[in-house]
């Protein structure tokens, strides 16, 4: 039987762009989203690439629907293989004395609670059957301080701290749990971001070494690499994929 994968924030951007990536590894895919329109769209791409891949509709700030979505892929496809635990959101960009309680529980609950959650139960299932492999999406507001991203900042530098302490607990059964880092990257929710804040991708274009924002595909094959078979060593680390961004503040 082939490998299997859950991708959260499988219907669009960084987590649909990983999911096609994988489709090319012959892995089939449970794609979890909020976005029912999204997420059938990315099955639909998958089928045409010849894997099997199913859409589970979650919001993966919920505990119960985290569960929801592990149960369905193993009655589906009998084991995950590899997580990509990936849904988030940016928040406003404003600073965060102007941003309300609402906001600040909302960032908290998608990008920490919901990848807490889903490490939980999908780690669980990995563990009792030997092992899988892990990519937690972080971003450059993990690992260096920003001004407009204070929340999300915090949720991110915690995915940094989770995907460490997670390999002191269980690399010795068969876990290996990273993170990505990636910079400004052209996806539906920078887009987004950066029309409602116009002066800030000038600058983020400005301060980045290689003088462009990335690619989903760009980082797509990071996350394949990671998850797949060929980083077998690598465990505990966030990998930044930034152009120089962070390394160069
Ligand atoms: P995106 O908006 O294109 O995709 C995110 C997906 O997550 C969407 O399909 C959305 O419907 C889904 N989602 C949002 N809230 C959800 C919820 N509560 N439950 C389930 N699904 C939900 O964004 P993206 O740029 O692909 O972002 C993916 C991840 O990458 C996020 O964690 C983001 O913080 C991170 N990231 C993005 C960038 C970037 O520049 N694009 C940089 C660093 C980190």
């Amino acid at each position: 039987m082939g490998k299997t994968a859950i991708i959260t924030g499988g219907g669009s951007g960084l987590g649909q762009a990983a999911a096609l990536r994988l489709a090319e590894e012959g892995i089939n895919i449970s794609v979890v989203d909020i976005s029912e329109k999204g997420g059938n769209e990315t099955v639909e791409q998958l089928k045409g690439k010849g894997v099997d891949a199913i859409f589970i509709k979650a919001d993966v700030s919920k505990a119960e629907d985290v569960k929801n979505y592990v149960d369905k892929t193993l009655e589906h496809f009998g084991s995950i293989d590899y997580f990509f635990n990936n849904a988030g959101i940016s928040g406003s960009g404003k600073y965060f004395l102007e941003t309300d309680i609402q906001e600040i529980d909302q960032i908290v609950g998608i990008n920490l609670m919901g990848a807490l959650y889903g490490l939980r139960y999908v780690a669980e299932v990995m563990v009792k059957n030997g092992g899988g492999s892990i990519v937690n999406t972080a971003s450059s507001a993990g690992v260096i301080g920003q001004d407009s991203v204070v929340t999300y900042a915090a949720t991110k530098h915690g995915i940094v701290g989770i995907t460490k302490s997670l390999v002191a607990e269980y690399a010795k059964d068969g876990l290996r749990v990273n993170a990505i880092a990636p910079g400004p990257t052209e996806t539906p929710m920078v887009k987004t971001f950066f029309e409602a804040n116009p002066e800030m991708k000038a600058n983020a274009e400005a301060g980045i070494p290689q003088k462009r924002l990335g690619t989903p595909e760009e980082v797509a094959e990071l996350v394949a690499f990671l998850l797949t078979s060929k980083a077998q060593y690598i465990n505990g680390d966030t990998i930044r994929i930034d152009g120089g961004f962070t390394n160069t503040k």
